[in-house]
């Protein structure tokens, strides 16, 4: 092979890589945050859930909580993508929404925390004001908070700006090779599912449901609460990440590292509580959304 040729394939691979690792949780994982919040709906929020789904959901919200990331290269919904993630100063592992939530373009409130609080504005005014017209499209905004809501809870969606959240740090994950921000959204959970659940996302899903109701369940109205009778504190959540990232994700992990049995062990558990933490919260925030009265408008 041609020296410019390998180059060229090697442009390739990181290029491919780059796309891949600028995904989010992957299906799994968002599928697993909103199946866990589904089972901690009030009955309000079942109803009105139900109401705004797509017929393509089959009533189910796990099933379309992947949508955001399905769409957002389309050239329509490349506005989308900088909602998915908030970038933080190199190494000062915190987060200030004044500071950090922009675009590349330093556009304010474009990131994953302004998007949760605006679709959380968007589904509570067609909650509160039952007469007037709401302009939203509401279907677009809950499947939009869904999804934003397990991005949140991502370590290293709330990461580094100079490694843009761990996608340029390229690692080993056991033989192969990828980058350490996919090593967070699909990695990880793909290891645990072969080594754990036979490959089957249901017997995850329930595994984490048994720790919600036992090891965690005392944790558990802690994680629900909002400060200063807030619907969403998206904030509390991505300070929480940048946290967790600089002491798990970012940890032991320089470029050319190979990431195996060590790293898996004691990073899975911070995953797996991520997962139900999301879960509990989009739950927790939709509960508060749709139990305002009146009812929704028009719906
Ligand atoms: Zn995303």
């Amino acid at each position: 092979m041609s020296s410019s040729l390998r180059l060229w394939f090697a442009t390739l691979l990181v290029l491919t890589q780059l796309i891949n690792g600028a995904l989010c949780w992957g299906k799994e994982g968002h599928y697993t945050v909103c199946k866990i919040a589904e089972s901690y709906f009030e009955e309000e929020t079942v109803a009105a859930v139900k109401k705004l789904l797509p017929e393509s959901a089959d009533g189910d919200l796990a099933s379309v909580c992947s949508w955001p990331d399905e769409i957002k290269h389309h050239w329509q919904w490349r506005w989308t993508s900088p909602l998915h993630y908030v970038d933080t100063p190199d190494y000062r592992c915190n987060y200030e929404y004044c500071r950090d939530c922009h675009d590349t373009h330093k556009h304010q409130d474009r990131c994953v925390t302004g998007a949760i609080f605006n679709y959380t504005m968007q589904l509570m005014s067609a909650s509160e004001n039952s007469h007037t017209i709401v302009h939203y499209n509401l279907t677009e905004a809950l499947m939009f908070l869904s999804h934003y809501m397990g991005d949140v809870h991502q370590p290293l969606h709330t990461g580094f700006l100079g490694d843009l959240g761990g996608n340029t740090i390229i690692v080993n994950w056991y033989h192969n090779e990828t980058n350490l921000h996919h090593v967070w959204d699909n990695m990880i959970i793909e290891s645990a599912l072969e080594t754990y659940y036979n490959s089957s996302l249901p017997r995850m899903i329930q595994a984490l449901q048994a720790k919600l109701k036992n090891g965690w369940s005392n944790d558990v109205p802690s994680w629900k609460s909002c400060h200063f009778h807030q619907k969403a504190c998206p904030n509390l959540y991505a300070s929480e990440s940048i946290d967790l990232a600089c002491k798990y994700a970012y940890r032991n992990a320089t470029p050319g590292t190979t990431l195996g049995d060590e790293y898996f062990l004691s990073r899975l558990p911070v995953v797996e509580k991520r997962l139900a933490q999301g879960g509990i919260r989009l739950a927790a925030t939709l509960n508060r959304i749709f139990s305002a009265k009146p009812k929704l408008a028009g719906l």
